[in-house]
């Protein structure tokens, strides 16, 4: 049989490099001194040990070391000048421009680097503060998030109220200046270590669903406030139910009108699809071909064709991400709906976990090592996307919805809250 040699190449200038295309000297200057900062902070990928692709921590001091770790770099990055870039500085970014971000990411995906989930709740609540919070709320909230003193979880999801998020019930009562919350939420990734977490909370049960909404910004650490870790199956705690059992939260916390939460959880939401479909960054093709190399299987003909669909994946993904990015930070109206590069990318996700345990075969499940431990969490994370951030089904739904197609049948939308069988 007639194989092409398969060259692991880490993903490094996609557009300017790789292809050969010359990019304005200015870009160019750019993106050597982002690289050699980065040659002088951080270390280049090797494989699948590296700190970025270790993610299953099951014993919990692990997790909180890892959490640390990607504090850590948040904030050396800010020194760096390389957080946040295009930013406002008075908010904690650089004032740079779109193409600068999107050199620096690039440069940045070759180093044995991640600032983690912190860059999910940045990119969340960051986008949701900006388009909606007050000036105050901007200058206080954002310059802790980018250096990473001030550290946030989503508490959005309910028992009751997941793809149905506009069902949620935990009730805020107000009480002169402060809002009296009572009321679980759960699945909230990481709020077992969060400074604070970004709320949605019912403020009023008489009006329709969508309507008695508000977006509220809680610290973690308040009276009342029950953290309980989550153990899934590989013993990994990364999500959490959260208790409230009548924690006060001043008003002032507020972001965007009382009532009127829901539209800025629509832009944390399409914040959220959009972090998760452009943050395919590492290039998992090429962790997957040097594993199947080191594995001695690079030449079984079903394992390359899998990696083949792999490096297709990633590409596609990759050159979809680039054309959003650069519009959205252009200031320009998105090209590509966001949901569809997060469907793209749950899809991916689903195939790179089969490959990786096709590469690895039964010793992915017994044996003991960082191969098997990347392996396991391909296998077992391979579903993440499909459902957080929200599930591909009701992805699709949104997408159908936006295209003009008929909602779903339902409750007439003006139906009280309180009124709505559950
Ligand atoms: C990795 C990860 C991280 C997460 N992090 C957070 C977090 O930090 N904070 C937070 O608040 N939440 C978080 N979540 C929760 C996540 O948002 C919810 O799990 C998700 O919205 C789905 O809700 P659910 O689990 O209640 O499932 P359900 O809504 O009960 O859905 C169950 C099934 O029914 C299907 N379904 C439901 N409604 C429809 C419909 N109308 N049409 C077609 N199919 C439908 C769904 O697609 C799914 O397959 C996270 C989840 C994951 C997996």
């Amino acid at each position: 049989m007639w194989l092409v040699p398969i060259e692991v190449t880490f993903y490094r200038g996609v557009m300017s490099e790789s292809q050969g295309v010359t990019e304005p000297a200015e870009h160019r200057e750019y993106r050597l001194a982002a690289r050699a900062w980065l040659e002088a902070n951080a270390e280049l990928k090797t494989g699948v040990d590296d700190w970025s692709t270790q993610k299953t921590h099951v014993d919990p001091e692990a997790l909180v070391a890892y959490f640390e770790r990607c504090k850590a770099w948040q904030k050396t990055t800010a020194e760096g000048g390389y957080a946040s870039i295009t930013w406002d500085k008075a908010h904690g970014g650089q004032g740079g421009e779109s193409w600068q971000a999107s050199i620096y990411n690039e440069e940045a995906a070759a180093f044995d680097v991640t600032n983690g989930f912190l860059a999910a709740t940045n990119a969340m609540l960051g986008t949701a503060l900006r388009f909606h919070g007050t000036e105050d709320q901007k200058l206080t909230y954002l310059p802790p998030m980018v250096r990473a003193d001030q550290t946030w979880c989503q508490l959005f999801s309910e028992p009751g109220a997941g793809s149905d998020l506009a069902g949620l019930g935990c009730r805020a009562e107000r009480d002169g200046d402060i809002f009296r919350l009572n009321g679980q939420k759960v699945w909230n990734s990481m709020a077992q270590a969060a400074d604070w977490g970004f709320m949605l909370v019912r403020s009023n049960p008489d009006a329709p669903k969508h309507k008695g909404i508000t977006f509220i910004l809680v610290d973690m650490s308040s009276p009342g406030i029950e953290v309980r870790p989550l153990v899934q199956p590989n013993g990994q705690a990364h999500f959490n139910e959260v208790f409230f059992d009548d924690v006060d939260v001043p008003v002032a916390n507020v972001v965007g009108e009382i009532d009127a939460g829901w539209s800025v959880a629509k832009t944390v939401l399409m914040a959220e699809s959009q972090f998760i479909g452009t943050s395919g960054g590492r290039e998992a093709s090429a962790v997957l071909i040097d594993l199947a190399q080191r594995r001695g299987v690079s030449d079984d003909p079903v394992v390359r064709q899998q990696l083949a669909q792999a490096v297709i994946n990633d590409r596609i993904l990759r050159l979809l991400s680039q054309v959003l990015m650069d519009a959205l930070r252009s200031g320009k109206p998105a090209p590509i709906d966001g949901a569809l590069l997060k469907l793209k990318l749950a899809y991916n996700r689903v195939g790179l976990g089969n490959t990786a345990m096709a590469i690895m075969g039964p010793e992915g499940l017994v044996e003991v090592g960082p191969d098997s431990t990347f392996a396991m969490e391909e296998l077992i994370g391979r579903f993440h996307v499909s459902i957080g951030g929200g599930t591909n089904e009701v992805g699709k739904n949104n997408i159908g919805h936006r295209m003009g197609l008929p909602r779903e049948p339902g409750v007439a939308i003006d139906t009280p809250w309180k009124d709505i069988p559950r």
